[in-house]
């Protein structure tokens, strides 16, 4: 008896604020995954990363804590990474071919599976706040250009001209991949969906997956898509069930050569092999990520996190900026493979 009142104990106190295991994780994120080498990487900008994800972990976990629905968590991680010039959301999102920034974003909700998206916007200065905004304000799931727009500004959020997108980092971005494109179209004439082989431009698209006191998921993303994209190319960010998805299960959110992911469904497939198969979230992510997408052609990762706590974070690339909360708000961020 003696013993079993220890024990009920012992498993009071290490029940953390979120009354599940200790260890467990309650937040993931990631800032894009690709080639990202330690030996192209200075001290300063290294910690200049790590440092923002933190932060973007920190305002998801100050939320959790309190209480709040994931999708908050999700919503609050997400804006910090796009306000950022380092990612390729929001402020620093990445140029189309023509020298414009149009921006892709979704987020969804896994306990209703309600969701929301919006592709190719130009002006709004947090795409993940108007992704909201469609899944809650609108009888719609996915809303484009000038409409979303619109949508967006009479929703009450930030409007911005779209020099607030540009960033010198991304402009010298693409005066080089317009450059290696125009060699490689010589060289190759062959040709890919996007040109010629120029998946290499892209890295720091941003995503959250949480879970809250009440176990409910909600999984977001949002990116500026690949350098050099043709006009009104849309990727599989803003794609529910391609890039991003989430459910009572599961809550997930990718990032690589969109291309792929659209064409594998993987953020739902990922759920799916969960729920029809039993498989667990890391052996699900990675058989997406280590087998289907490569078996395709295509690169990248994904972010995680099933409804106890397990986290997976597979990447095929060089690298993927990311990080985990735990429930007791132990926060990590990793960049290469270690
Ligand atoms: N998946 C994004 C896209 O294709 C790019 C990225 O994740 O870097 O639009």
């Amino acid at each position: 008896m003696k013993f079993i009142r220890v024990l009920f104990l012992f498993s009071f106190l290490v029940q953390g604020a979120f009354g599940q295991a200790p260890g467990k994780y309650v937040m993931v994120i990631h800032g894009g995954a690709g080639t990202i080498l330690k030996s192209s990487m200075t001290p300063e900008r290294e910690k200049a990363y790590r440092d923002e994800l933190t932060k973007a972990l920190q305002a998801g976990y100050k939320l959790l804590k309190a209480g709040k629905p994931s999708l908050d968590a999700v919503e609050a991680a997400i804006r910090v990474m796009e306000d950022s010039p380092l990612f390729n959301a929001g402020k620093g999102a990445v140029f189309t071919n023509e020298g414009r920034n149009e921006l892709d974003a979704a987020i969804m909700d896994g306990k209703s599976l309600a969701a929301g998206s919006v592709a190719g916007v130009t002006t709004i200065r947090n795409p993940i706040s108007s992704a909201r905004a469609v899944m809650e304000k609108s009888e719609h799931v996915m809303m484009v250009g000038a409409g979303a727009e619109k949508f967006a500004k009479e929703a009450g959020l930030e409007i911005v001209d779209p020099k607030y997108f540009w960033t010198e980092d991304r402009w010298k971005g693409l005066l080089k991949a317009r450059r290696d494109d125009s060699v490689k179209n010589l060289q190759n004439k062959k040709g890919g969906l996007l040109g010629t082989g120029n998946h290499d431009y892209k890295f720091g698209t941003v995503g959250a997956v949480a879970l809250d006191k009440n176990g409910n998921l909600a999984a977001g993303t949002s990116t500026g898509g690949m350098t050099n994209k043709k006009f009104g190319r849309v990727g599989d960010a803003p794609i529910i069930g391609a890039g991003t998805y989430a459910n009572k299960l599961v809550g997930i959110s990718c990032t690589g050569w969109g291309e792929f992911f659209i064409r594998n469904v993987v953020a739902h497939d990922v759920a799916a092999l969960m729920e029809y198969k039993g498989l667990s979230v890391k052996d699900a992510a990675n058989e997406l990520i280590m087998k289907k997408v490569p078996n395709l052609g295509g690169d990248g990762g994904l972010i995680a996190l099933d409804k106890d706590g397990n986290v997976a974070m597979p990447f095929n690339t060089a690298g993927m900026y990311r990080g985990t909360v735990t429930r007791d708000g132990k926060i990590e961020v990793l960049i290469y493979k270690d």
